[in-house]
């Protein structure tokens, strides 16, 4: 991490049905999409369960994310 840089970024969150549930808690996972001021958006797929901390980071397309997600269950 570059200290001298400050990161402001739009988190999203999208549903994609091709998700599979979390593999820890059982709950629906949802995309996480950070959307950069340069115009780069990062994928992650995370568990919405606030005390559940499942989730992958940070892959360059949705199909990509989803397929880790998926793979680890
Ligand atoms: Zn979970």
């Amino acid at each position: 991490m570059d200290e001298n840089n400050e990161y402001f970024f739009n988190i999203y969150y999208e549903n994609d049905e091709r998700l599979k549930s979390c593999p820890f808690c059982g709950s629906e996972a949802w995309l996480r999409l950070e959307e950069y001021p340069e115009g780069d958006i990062w994928y992650s797929a995370c568990c919405m369960e606030s005390n559940c901390c499942g989730w992958f980071c940070n892959y360059e397309t949705k199909e990509e994310a989803i397929k880790k997600w998926n793979e680890r269950i």
